[in-house]
């Protein structure tokens, strides 16, 4: 359980006194700010337990579920008990929280027909209550995922019913502004607190598939507005975090491979780079895992740190020899300068919860303690990635068993494996990318095996 919060001296000297006499272990600093973020809920609402192994969800597309459970499975999107025992343990946990992000992704994966316009914005609508459901006194500030609009990833630079949907759902959490630019383009920011300010910003239309902004250097003109909120932000002393479904950056599991339209890619990296001094955390979702990139500048100094938070939803596609257990985290920052402390990763070990019939959350790990680094901050994380690139790393090895949040420690990451984990942490421009992937391969004597 958290303190209360404690904002004078004498209260602070006593909770360090107290904690010092008594040999506990030092409890966080009742100063030190918090928030969760989730993604990738993805609920399939067609999920049962039935004797027909290819009919238990939609979202197996007619693959075999062979030993479906109340929690769900790895062939299946999030059954609707699944989302209520993470939103559940979220609120029983006790941490003090500042805020929720929610980096979007709600529908499952399925094929187009089975959805339309209107089953979409139900599904924002239900996933949307049942948060506030569980949180209906806490800040949440959403982004919009590539499946949040149908047909997906077809996200358009101008209002439409998904955009108006959305800003009539999240107008208890969001201002009057924030929403004119939602309902607008699918992207907002809002201040936090004096000195805090967050962006959300609709990566989806800079997603490969989206055929609506093919061409387009700076679809919905959300580029110049991000610019333009960065210098204002810069101008008036705020630090800002940035909220996004699609990452900047290489996929760390495909070669050669920007999550992003590379063009966009590189245009964000410039602008993340320019405003490094505002920006001072990055949080997306979509890949499912979990994983850090740490940006660097031109020198090679690092100046932004970036987190990857893995799903809700255990879904792995058939042909994928892993997936991953479902996960929610929280982060630690400091509330005076907004510096990233720590991330604090939950999860569900979702075979466990089947067999039990009880969905028992658990701490995976605390990145500081794990990797014994003092924080997450761009410095830190640097640090971390270079121990990751020397041979048998042990750190490398936690990594990737996080990358999976825990779910099957006997598949290891070897060779070109872990070649393109190791590059895509540190190396978010094609440049450095592809010297990066090119010189580990070589050393390796990998250079064939180039796709
Ligand atoms: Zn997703
Ligand atoms: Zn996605």
């Amino acid at each position: 359980m958290d303190a209360q919060p404690c904002v004078q001296l004498w209260c602070l000297l006593t909770a360090g006194a107290l904690a010092a006499v008594s040999g506990a272990p030092v409890q966080d600093s009742p100063a030190t700010g918090k928030f969760w973020h989730i993604s990738d809920l993805h609920l399939d609402y067609t999920y049962h337990m039935t004797e027909d192994p290819t009919k238990v969800c939609f979202s197996s597309k007619g693959h075999p579920v062979l030993n479906p459970g109340e929690f769900g499975d790895y062939m299946c999107d999030s059954p609707y008990e699944l989302i209520q025992s993470a939103l559940n343990f979220m609120k029983q946990a006790g941490h003090l929280t500042d805020f929720i992000i929610w980096t979007g992704d709600s529908p499952p994966h399925v094929p187009v027909k089975k959805l339309s316009t209107n089953i979409v914005i139900q599904t924002l609508s239900n996933m949307t209550d049942t948060i506030r459901k569980y949180f209906p006194d806490l800040q949440v500030y959403p982004a919009l995922g590539n499946h949040d609009y149908w047909p997906q990833d077809q996200f358009p630079v101008s209002t439409n019913e998904i955009y108006q949907a959305a800003a009539d759902l999240w107008q208890p959490w969001l201002k009057p502004e924030a929403l004119k630019t939602l309902r607008e383009g699918g992207f907002y920011s809002q201040l936090v607190q004096p000195g805090l300010r967050l962006l959300s910003l609709n990566t989806n239309l800079y997603y490969s598939p989206n055929k609506e902004t093919v061409n387009m250097m700076d679809p919905a003109g959300q580029l110049q507005w991000l610019l333009e909120t960065l210098e204002s932000s810069r101008q008036s002393n705020e630090k800002v975090y940035v909220i996004a479904h699609v990452p900047i950056g290489y996929l760390p599991y495909a070669f050669n491979t920007t999550a992003l339209r590379q063009v966009h890619n590189e245009r964000l990296v410039q602008i993340f780079r320019k405003y490094s001094d505002v920006i001072v955390g990055q949080f997306y979702g979509h890949t499912h895992r979990d994983s850090i990139m740490v940006l660097l500048d031109d020198q090679g100094t690092p100046v932004s740190s970036l987190f990857v938070t893995p799903a809700v939803t255990p879904i792995k596609n058939a042909r994928e020899p892993y997936s991953n257990n479902p996960g929610v985290r929280l982060y630690k920052y400091d509330p005076q300068s907004f510096a990233m402390l720590d991330v604090v990763q939950y999860f569900l070990n979702l075979t466990e919860a089947n067999e039990e019939q009880k969905a028992n959350w658990k701490l995976e790990y605390t990145m500081t303690e794990v990797f014994d680094i003092k924080d997450v901050e761009p410095q830190s994380l640097l640090k971390l990635a270079k121990s990751f690139a020397t041979p048998h790393s042990k750190a490398f090895e936690k990594y990737f068993n996080h990358f999976m949040v825990s779910y099957n420690d006997t598949i290891v990451c070897q060779g070109l494996c872990k070649v393109l984990q190791v590059c895509a942490v540190q190396f978010l421009d094609s440049a450095t990318y592809r010297q990066c992937v090119e010189g580990w391969l070589s050393a390796e004597g990998l250079d064939d095996n180039l796709p």
